[in-house]
């Protein structure tokens, strides 16, 4: 994969990969070897995981890969289970970075318009520490934005180390998932960001 992985975020990438193990260096935002010598071994990891668990639609693929490895099995563990049971169901986001996460954050706030898409700035979603998905449903090559195939792919898919969304109890969230890590996500920031493990 080429530096493009994270856009131009090498600091967001180098966290990324000490978390899931990768990475041992210093997290100085500067692309060396180390951090292309690591970026290799993630992308060998997504690859045998792809070759085990099966794979899917581009779409789907591309946002996989953007998971934490333990994340991407989990993913594709889901998906399968998803679509063995006839739901056309894509993972349409992945891992966002905290830039690309406080520019969703803007839409539909400041003057810019409607509607607005997330409750939370970068850093404050389990979609910028690599754990979490959001899948979409989809009839004939047609998305749908609600149906009530959400909720039955979380009845098929969902696995003790998975957390639905559409058990929150606040804001349901009902194509989002996300690795169950038991901790706040406030610990789960302050691990990632000086390259701890998260799951
Ligand atoms: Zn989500």
């Amino acid at each position: 994969m080429s530096v493009q992985f994270f856009g131009e975020d090498i600091l967001f990438l180098q966290r990324f990969l000490q978390g899931a193990g990768f990475y041992t260096s210093k997290l100085d935002g500067i692309y060396g070897e180390k951090t292309d010598a690591a970026l290799n071994a993630f992308e060998e990891r997504t690859q045998e995981i792809s070759d085990t668990f099966g794979q899917f639609d581009a779409r789907s693929e591309r946002n996989i890969a953007s998971l934490n490895p333990k994340a991407q099995e989990v993913a594709r563990k889901f998906l399968k289970k998803v679509r063995d049971a006839g739901i056309d169901a894509r993972i349409i986001s992945g891992t966002r970075t905290y830039v690309e996460q406080d520019a969703l954050f803007r839409k539909g706030r400041f003057g810019n318009p409607p509607p607005i898409v997330t409750k939370a700035k970068g850093g404050r979603s389990n979609h910028n520490f690599g754990i979490a998905w959001d899948i979409g449903i989809f009839n004939g090559g047609a998305y749908l934005e609600e149906s009530p195939l959400y909720d039955k792919a979380a009845e098929v898919g969902l696995a003790p180390e998975l957390e639905w969304g559409g058990h929150w109890e606040s804001f349901k969230d009902k194509p989002h998932y996300q690795l169950a890590t038991g901790l706040v996500i406030a610990s789960v920031r302050d691990r990632f960001e000086v390259g701890q493990a998260i799951v």
